[in-house]
Formats: C-alpha cells, sequence, structure tokens
C-alpha cells in the first residue's frame, strides 16, 4: 500500500472552483481560468509514494507544490480527485478523523522553523507529543531521544533564539521525529538556511532516513536539492506534474523540452551513477574456456581486451587480444590473464565524478559490479565522456573508439 496517494487531484481558488475544474478538464487553460479569476494552483496532478521513500516535489515558485503539501495534511481540501494516506482516502474522513491523521500518521517541517520562542528547545521538541495528548515524562524522553538523533543532545534547555539557524532547523526537524509518525512533510524545509549547512542537513536527512526508514515528502524549488535527496522527484509546472522519475530517468529521458531544458545545467557527474551508464559486458568469456575461444570472440566483437568471468558472473580479469595472439601461436591452454594492467572494479551506485580518476589510470575500460559482486556492465573511456557531455553513445561509435583504446 501506497504511503501517500495523490490521484488525479485539482485545486482551483477563487468562486465556483468546480466549475472551473470541468473547464481545465474540457481543455481550458490555466491563463483563461485567471482571466476568470480562478487560480488553478493544481491540475489533474497523480502520484504514489511509496513507504521509506524520500519523494521530491520539485518545481519553481508557483507551481503548485505547497499547495499539494497542504492537501496532504488535509489542511486543503481538494476541489476535486483523491488523496489518500495509508490507503485511507482522506475524503471519506470526518474532521476528528482528519485530526487524528493529521497528529498521528504526517509531520510537517516548515521553512522557517515554525518554532515556539518562549518554549525551551526540549519543549519545541515534544510540542507534538503534547498535542497527542502523551504524558510529560514520556515526553520529555521521546523529545530528548530525537534531539539526540539530530546531533542536538544536551541543547534541550536552551532557547531557540539561542540557537544559529541551522540548530533551529535540527529542532524542527527533531519535533518531527519526535511525533513518530511514518510520514515527514518537509515544505521548502532547507531553504531558508546557508548552503553549508544546508547541504550538512541533507546528508544528515539521508542518513536518518536509512536508518528510521520514514517516508519523506519533501519540497523545493532547487534542483540539486531535489536530485541529491529524491529517491524519486515530480517535476511540476504551471500545476502540473511533468514528469515523476528518479533523478537519472529524469536526466538521460526528460519527458518533456520544459524539463530538459531545466536540467540542462545540473551537473551530471553527481549525479549519475555507473551503474547508469555502463554499457552492457558484451565482450565477456568465462574462465574455464581458452585462449582459442578468446581468439574467436575478439575477431567476431573486435573489442581489444575480454572480461573474464567465472560461473557466478563475478569478473575474474581482462585479457587483452596482444596476448591471446600470443598464447594461441604459442599454444597456451589457459588464458593469458594480463599482469600488466590491474582491472578497475567500481560498484554500480559509485557516483560518476569518482570515476575520471579511475579511468585515466587504467588502459582497460572500468568493470562495474552490483551488489553480489556480479558484473553489472563496463564503462569505456569514451562512455564515460559522453555521458558526462549528456550526449548519447551509440554502439558502433564507442566499439570503434574502443578498438582504438581511446
Ligand atoms: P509553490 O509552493 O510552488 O510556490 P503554491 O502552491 O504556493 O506554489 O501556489 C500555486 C498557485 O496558487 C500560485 O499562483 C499561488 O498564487 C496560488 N495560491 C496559493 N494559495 C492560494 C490561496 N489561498 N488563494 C489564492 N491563490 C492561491
Amino acid at each position: 500500500m501506497s504511503a501517500i496517494s495523490a490521484s488525479n487531484i485539482y485545486k482551483v481558488f477563487g468562486r465556483r472552483p468546480e466549475a472551473a475544474v470541468k473547464q481545465l478538464q474540457a481543455g481550458a487553460t490555466r491563463e483563461e481560468l485567471q482571466k476568470r479569476g480562478n487560480t488553478a494552483a493544481v491540475i489533474d496532478a497523480s502520484f504514489e509514494v511509496e513507504p521509506g521513500e524520500i519523494f521530491v516535489v520539485m518545481g519553481l515558485s508557483g507551481s503548485g507544490k505547497s499547495t499539494i503539501i497542504r492537501m496532504v495534511n488535509g489542511l486543503l481540501p481538494l476541489t476535486a480527485g483523491e488523496m489518500s494516506i495509508q490507503g485511507e482516502p482522506l475524503s471519506k474522513l470526518s474532521s476528528s478523523e482528519l485530526l487524528k491523521v493529521r497528529r498521528h500518521k504526517v509531520s510537517m517541517v516548515f521553512q522557517h522553523f515554525a518554532l515556539l520562542p518562549h518554549r525551551t528547545v526540549g519543549e519545541n521538541a515534544a510540542y507534538g507529543l503534547k498535542i497527542q495528548g502523551m504524558n510529560r515524562t514520556e515526553r520529555e524522553a521521546k523529545a530528548n531521544e530525537a534531539l539526540e538523533m539530530v546531533g542536538l543532545g544536551g541543547w534541550g534547555n536552551y532557547k531557540p533564539g539561542e540557537l544559529s539557524g541551522g540548530m533551529q532547523q535540527r529542532v524542527g526537524l527533531a519535533r518531527a521525529l519526535a511525533a513518530g509518525t511514518d510520514i515527514m512533510l518537509m515544505d521548502e524545509a532547507f531553504s531558508a538556511l546557508d548552503p553549508l549547512i544546508r547541504r550538512g542537513m541533507q546528508d544528515q536527512l539521508i542518513e536518518l532516513q536509512q536508518k528510521l526508514g520514514k517516508t519523506i515528502l519533501f519540497i523545493t524549488h532547487d534542483l540539486n536539492e531535489a536530485m541529491r535527496l529524491g529517491d524519486r522527484i515530480a517535476m511540476m509546472r504551471d500545476g502540473r506534474i511533468e514528469q515523476v522519475g528518479t533523478a537519472e530517468e529524469i536526466l538521460n529521458d526528460p519527458a518533456s523540452n520544459y524539463v530538459a531544458r531545466f536540467v540542462a545545467d545540473v551537473d551530471r557527474t553527481r549525479v549519475l551513477t555507473a551503474g547508469s551508464i555502463a554499457e552492457p559486458p558484451y565482450a565477456v568469456i568465462g574462465r574455464e574456456l581458452g585462449p582459442q575461444a578468446a581468439h574467436k570472440l575478439l575477431r567476431e566483437n573486435q573489442p581489444s581486451w575480454l572480461l573474464v568471468v567465472d560461473r557466478q558472473k563475478k569478473p575474474v580479469g581482462m585479457v587483452w587480444e596482444d596476448d591471446v595472439a600470443e598464447a594461441v601461436r604459442t599454444g597456451r591452454h589457459d588464458l593469458p590473464f594480463s599482469t600488466r594492467h590491474e582491472m578497475p572494479l567500481v560498484d554500480e551506485s559509485t557516483p560518476v565524478h569518482e570515476l575520471f580518476e579511475r579511468s585515466a589510470q587504467h588502459r582497460s575500460p572500468l568493470v562495474v559490479t552490483d551488489p553480489d559482486g556480479r558484473v553489472a556492465g563496463v564503462i569505456p573511456r569514451v562512455t564515460l565522456l559522453a555521458a558526462v557531455s549528456g550526449g548519447v553513445t551509440e554502439e558502433p561509435s564507442s566499439k570503434e573508439a574502443e578498438g582504438a583504446n581511446l
């Protein structure tokens, strides 16, 4: 079951919003509605957030992100469509049931922290629990635990004003964690912070997420933040979701010109991973085979090397064309592993920017392995360069280049 499910949701502000939705469905544009005094903030948006996922809603200011988050936590009623939390459609809930969902299932982290200035850090962190009706001792224990988690152990008796911006937002995070909800909604939560502190918060969020497995809906107008944090990203434009996908899918296969232009300036080397740019390992030979078989494969496929694997498809080494030719000539029976060139192995999750140095040090392509250590693909140098430039490598040219040992 999805943690959050939005199905064809609409939000129109202004008079007679339901009629405006009908007009949108009949093909009216957002601009036409605007002239009639209706703002179509969210138009026909659908998405599913899976449990334990960081789902980012990304878009420019005014694209409808905050409206979406306020529909998720039940603060704004939908004009049309359905929003469900853990399988419960919000439209079917009474107002007291809705309140329960807001208190026990979702917690919010806001851009400007929203801390109570006259209460201590500890009281702020425990605030959600107080509303839930938990007794004082228990909520203090939970708040302290959450403050520890965000690195603020020992700060419980200070007032928020005595803390830096980054620390205040960690109190906001601790408050959401202490509430113990499965779902956390974060509305531009790091946007008010200095870049360095922001980066630290992003790292901390990823770490906490891996430890706690919360479902996080994160809203941002910052594409780099979206790409760093999001397991998946919904790209919004003028109230509509243009694309939902992983950072890599959005970079490699943008759904529209708008998305393509938007992501054009992204540092691809930090988003793409070895696994996503690797080529299928076409020049592979089992270690039990001999030089004759290797020679045949080299002739047929025209690479200058072969990747040798064992029966589990784990990489064993590389053999090179000239060594194979020599082995055939001298009548050798086993494969002539090259001792001159070590085989450069990289895990499939390695970001591309970490591959350049490895690639430059080796004559052979990088060999990409999956979590079980099996071969997932290879990255010849030319493929690495093409991936960074945003180009698509075509089979023949990459093979030609490999033949030339680029
Ligand atoms: P974002 O969070 O992406 O900046 P919002 O969801 O805040 O975008 O706003 C989307 C559109 O809806 C904007 O044009 C905004 O002006 C409009 N809007 C948001 N809230 C209201 C409201 N309460 N009344 C009228 N228009 C609104």
